[in-house]
């Protein structure tokens, strides 16, 4: 049996002011999916995270932040920490967006400092990881993914302790905000290396139960057959998350049919 319930995460990058992101939040809560049977996530902007907080009110809709920094406080000037994020009303963060490697030079190194700061204070991080469309025509897809994987968790396995949850998000960068989608052949094959990989890195039961999003150009059109696909637990949606008619059918398609 399946013990990965489908998780299905809005990411709304630098998008809608607080009044805006609470109209949607609203939209969303008024018609989420029963949570018994899938996740529902929002990643608002931070100056809106702990107004959506407030709107989602007892909806079962979680709050993750779309970054941190890895430090608890000090002089980094226009980053946000951890407990900040949890103060507003956060219990997981997305960590190594391919917008945040690409446009803000983060590395493996950052990921993984950042993911076992997110642990630290409670956080449960959503780790990014995606090939570039020149990675993918070399044929290198399975050698990049492996070694973003291995940098991002490289505190937990050296320490051999696990963080208590962790998700992934298999986002190829050719498909984010491309309208390009991997097929649900591609999809599953990379989820099947990424959790093969899991296990080495996390032991057979923790690999098991560990969420693996898809990420890239995800629409109400393509969102069932990518949640049939095997290995795909959830996706994680750009653009097509600020539209509460499309994520809700979105976040639909990941019901379980039995
Ligand atoms: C994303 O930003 O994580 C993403 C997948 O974007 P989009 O759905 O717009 O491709």
């Amino acid at each position: 049996m399946n013990q990965r319930k489908p998780f299905m995460a809005a990411n709304w990058k630098m998008n809608l002011k607080r009044d805006e992101s609470v109209e949607l939040v609203k939209a969303i809560a008024a018609q989420a999916p029963d949570p018994d049977r899938v996740e529902v996530l929002v990643a608002p902007p931070f100056t809106s995270i702990a107004t959506v907080k407030e709107a989602i009110g007892s909806a079962p809709i979680l709050l993750a932040g779309q970054n941190m920094h890895w430090e608890p406080q000090g002089a980094y000037t226009g980053e946000v920490s951890p407990p900040m994020l949890v103060e507003a009303g956060c219990t997981h963060v997305i960590l190594g967006h391919s917008e945040r490697r690409s446009l803000f030079g983060e590395t493996d190194e950052m990921i993984d400092r950042k993911a076992k700061s997110a642990v630290r204070f409670g956080l449960t991080p959503i780790i990014c990881i995606g090939e570039s469309l020149k990675e993918r025509e070399e044929d290198r897809t399975t050698e990049v993914i492996e070694a973003q994987l291995r940098g991002s968790l490289k505190s937990f396995t050296d320490q051999k302790r696990l963080p208590p949850a962790v998700l992934l998000a298999y986002e190829p960068v050719w498909a984010i905000g491309t309208g390009e989608t991997a097929t649900p052949e591609d999809a599953s094959q990379a989820h099947g290396v990424l959790r093969t990989r899991l296990r080495k890195v996390l032991g057979d039961s923790r690999a098991v139960a560990t969420p693996i999003l898809y990420g890239g150009s995800v629409k109400p059109e393509n969102a069932a057959e990518l949640m049939r696909a095997p290995g795909v637990d959830g996706v994680l949606v750009g653009g097509a998350s600020l539209d509460p008619v499309s994520f809700l059918a979105i976040a639909r398609a990941g019901v379980p049919l039995t």
